[in-house]
């Protein structure tokens, strides 16, 4: 039987499945074909949620003795966008110039196609990696990410499953394959401040209370002065206004209440729980001032409501995991990798409860894009930084 061990073949099965989230559009089904005659175990729970869609997930494990590696990732995609744009169609894998384009070729089906090829060679010409490798893939992290990898991971550890390493495929390079691998995250919390006022015609403000006056003020202490100025790791905690909402249409009437909304991205100076009171203390001491609200004896009368769970922040420090693939990609590629903090959060969030994470897969530059494109070079290089890293990884016990 012929192995999967060519990326450009395994990316193009997985292409062609219209799997634009939440629909698994085959994607799944490919996959369990690839990994079974490689040895895997392989299951496909389907998770539900009241108000969100119904997701198919997978979880395969080739079992050994030795330690246990994680290969994590989605096959779910967004959507296309404006078809008739696509020089290639977004579901075709047509090849042109050295890259195959299509939905998912970087994010993320090319990394899953890739790190399938390495296990598959593996497979073939060495018998396979000493201890388990498994694959945590999800339907759903481009959707809402609750029926997906958090609850992926509940599930196998509570079958007993543990993994000492996870790679998360995703495209972390900015510009060339190599570039950088991401050891942690900023963490995330969004929330909204809604400033009660006294409505009132523009003529007589004394007889009203502006919100907006009182929201200028609770705004400008959440974003001066600077949380901090970044630490080694990570980049400085930074707060954006994402919206500012009063929903008046009227130019003489002084409106009611005023909301502004925000989300804080936090670096390891910070907890979620110290970023929360600081902006809570930056609130109440701003509420006093007067800057805005001449005349007003009382504090602002604000509310203040975090939004969603707070993303944690994280760094791995996993000298094994971390050494073993900038090795491994050093030696393919001949350079160093940056070690990142950056960008947006992944499921890596997820996953840094039950083992060390990194995050290392394509050249990110096309996705999400119309035309999203992967160099077959790339793929190929992509497959031998992880088959390298395999090897070393479980040879280090
Ligand atoms: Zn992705």
């Amino acid at each position: 039987m012929k192995l999967p061990t060519d990326p450009a073949a395994n990316l193009a099965t997985l292409i062609r499945c219209a799997s634009v989230t939440p629909a698994e559009g085959g994607a799944l089904a490919a996959l369990e074909g690839m990994l079974k005659p490689l040895g895997f175990s392989v299951e496909r729970p389907v998770f539900s949620e009241d108000g969100t869609p119904d997701i198919e997930n997978l979880y395969a494990r080739r079992s050994g003795n030795g330690p246990h590696l994680m290969f994590a990732g989605h096959t779910d995609v967004v959507p296309v966008g404006d078809e008739a744009s696509w020089t290639h169609p977004p579901f075709a894998a047509e090849i042109a110039k050295g890259e195959m384009y299509g939905r998912g070729a970087v994010d993320m089906k090319g990394g899953i196609a890739c790190f399938i090829a390495a296990v598959a060679r593996h497979v073939e010409n060495k018998g396979g990696p000493k201890g388990s490798v498994s694959l945590l893939i999800t339907g759903d992290e481009e959707g809402p990410a609750i029926n997906g990898t958090t609850k992926l991971l509940d599930w196998a550890a509570a079958k007993g499953e543990k993994w000492d390493a996870s790679i998360v495929g995703e495209p972390t390079n900015p510009d060339a394959l190599g570039d950088m691998i991401k050891i942690g995250r900023r963490g995330s919390m969004s929330g909204s401040v809604t400033v009660n006022g006294r409505q009132g015609h523009v003529a007589y403000p004394l007889l009203a209370d502006n919100p907006v006056r009182g929201l200028m003020s609770l705004v400008e202490a959440l974003l001066h002065p600077v949380f901090d100025k970044g630490t080694r790791d990570f980049q400085p905690t930074n707060l954006e206004v994402t919206s500012i909402d009063v929903g008046n249409p009227a130019t003489n009437v002084i409106p009611a209440k005023a909301t502004a909304t925000f989300n804080i991205r936090f670096n390891d100076t910070w907890t979620a729980e110290t970023v929360q009171a600081e902006i809570h203390n930056r609130l109440d001491q701003a509420a006093k001032r007067k800057k805005y609200r001449t005349g007003k004896k009382t504090p602002v009368d604000y509310e203040l409501v975090w939004r969603d769970r707070p993303s944690h922040v994280f760094l791995t420090r996993d000298d094994k995991l971390i050494d073993t693939l900038r090795g491994s990609i050093k030696a393919a590629v001949g350079k160093e990798p940056a070690l990142s903090t950056s960008g947006g959060t992944s499921d890596a969030r997820f996953i840094k409860d039950y083992c060390p994470v990194v995050e290392f897969g394509l050249v990110g530059k096309t996705m999400h894009m119309v035309d999203e494109r992967v160099a077959l070079a790339d793929l190929e290089t992509l497959t031998q930084i992880y088959q390298r890293f395999i090897e070393d990884w479980f040879e280090q016990g």
